[in-house]
């Protein structure tokens, strides 16, 4: 299935929520999920009734859509988090979060999830000290992700470096002059702050 290219702000009003897809304008009142928080389109404002279905595909989607992944990618993500222990859901989000390009984006070295999978895919970090440049990699406590030596002294990395805003998740640890961070432990349900209730993602998978 081919990636979506379009109009990403779209796929927010869709969801009826922020999923911080464009960066830096997801944090101003230019969003338009602040102007508008309805679906787009001519029927956008017509109130339809939801069916249970309906509530699970919104949220596997809205998941989705917040990763930037695909739909045989979602369904592998799940068929590995119902192979683990532990709850379902929790496993999926958990091995969601631990994605490189999410990491990456996590540690404040990209403006969203798409522009830290692109730096990932052209070869900017390394992991443990080896080259990693696919952005699905699923990591594990301890690893350290970090920007590569040449890639360091690119203005491009040194203005997301002036602009860091510290990250914001307790699971990493980032050395933001030094370009580099730990994933400290593997995030836990609390830690994961998108509001989901991802029990619809395994009912819907599960049928
Ligand atoms: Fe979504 Fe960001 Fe566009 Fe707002 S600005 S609708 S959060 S992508």
């Amino acid at each position: 299935m081919a990636r979506y290219t379009g109009p990403v702000c779209r796929l927010c009003r869709r969801e009826g929520q922020k999923l911080y897809l464009k960066g830096d304008k997801c944090f101003t009142d230019k969003c338009p999920v602040s102007k508008r928080n309805f679906p787009p389109g001519q029927h956008g404002q017509s109130r339809k009734k939801v069916t249970e279905f309906g509530l699970q595909l919104r949220e596997k989607q809205k998941v989705r859509r917040f990763y930037g992944i695909q739909e045989s990618q979602m369904r592998k993500y799940f068929n590995m988090a119902d192979r683990m222990q532990g709850i379902t859901g929790e496993n999926l989000l958990r091995l969601l979060e631990l994605r490189l390009d999410n990491v990456v984006y996590r540690m404040g070295f990209a403006a969203s999830r798409a522009e830290a999978r692109q730096l990932v895919t052209h070869g900017h970090f390394v992991v443990n000290g080896s080259k990693m440049d696919i952005p699905s990699s699923i990591l594990n406590a301890g690893d350290i992700v970090e920007v590569r030596g040449k890639s360091k002294s690119s203005p491009k990395f040194k203005e997301t470096m002036e602009n860091h805003r510290g990250t914001t998740v307790g699971w990493l640890d980032v050395t933001v002059e030094d370009m580099k961070g730990r994933i400290v432990t593997e995030p836990t349900r609390e830690d994961i702050d998108i509001p989901i209730e991802e029990h619809l993602i395994v009912e819907l998978y599960s049928k």
